[in-house]
């Protein structure tokens, strides 16, 4: 029997936001790797699988992306369907298509499943409509950090027109609004600060952009957050209505 991996997303930590897919595909494991921004209560989907926690995230303890893949290799090379489950969409900031050329490059069958994004979850889930229209015209999601260091290209963010969604941002939240800034978008513009989007302790923190940072302090932000950056960050469910 041939084995397959399939690269699901989990969404942002409501487990009733997972897809019916991700469920099927649960149901279907043997063994579950588990990333720890998965909520593990997705978990009770499984039927009979052996479950494998795979965190890594940054600073932590953890697992080498290297061992984590030779381990999908093993066991679908065993015959096993595997199931890789990763917070949010697998392509957003997930490295799912890496993982899933590199599991073809072996010829085993890789499959990735949607998830809701983070970002996507938490602005919705903080009535913030992210392409409010005749406001933003679109929204552009960005990482804050990178391996290799290198710099987003700030003026083209800040002339968009678009919303920001910052991932990975709360240990730069100065480098960001100090970028935004000097690249020429107004200091007051609005932000919100989402904590643990979706998630029974979500928490939300609005604020601007040339005061985000002491207002995050102030705040106790923690990881994982995203940030929204632009017009629609100040709008509430009330301005909605009366534009409907
Ligand atoms: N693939 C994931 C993103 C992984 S990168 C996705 O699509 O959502 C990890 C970053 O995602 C975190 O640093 C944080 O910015 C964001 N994130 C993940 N889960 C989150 C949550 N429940 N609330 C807020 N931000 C979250």
């Amino acid at each position: 029997m041939k084995g397959k991996v399939w690269l699901v997303g989990a969404g942002p930590g409501d487990p009733e936001l997972l897809t019916l897919k991700a469920v099927r595909a649960l149901s279907m494991a043997d063994v579950v790797l588990i990333d720890d921004l998965v909520n593990p209560a997705v978990l009770e989907h499984c039927k009979n699988a052996r479950v494998l926690p795979v965190g890594k995230r940054g600073g932590c303890r953890s697992t080498p992306q290297a061992f984590i893949q030779r381990l999908m290799l093993r066991y679908a090379r065993q015959g096993k369907c595997v199931v890789r489950l990763k917070g949010g969409d697998p392509c957003i900031f997930g490295r799912g298509s890496e993982e899933a050329e590199w599991l073809k490059d072996r010829a085993i069958d890789a499959e990735i499943v949607n998830g809701i994004t983070a970002g996507l979850a938490g602005a919705t889930n903080c009535s913030i409509p992210l392409t409010l229209r005749g406001v933003a015209r679109g929204v552009t999601l960005v990482t804050a950090h990178t391996q290799d260091d290198s710099s987003l290209n700030w003026q083209a963010l800040a002339q968009s027109g678009t919303t920001l969604v910052v991932y990975m941002g709360v240990a730069k939240l100065d480098e960001v609004a100090s970028s935004l800034i000097a690249a020429g978008m107004r200091s007051d513009m609005p932000v919100a600060m989402i904590e643990s989007a979706s998630l029974p302790e979500q928490r939300e923190c609005r604020s601007n952009l040339a005061q985000m940072s002491q207002s995050a302090k102030a705040f106790e932000l923690k990881s994982p957050a995203i940030l929204v950056i632009g017009e629609v960050a100040q709008t509430a469910v009330a301005s909605i209505a009366a534009q409907a």
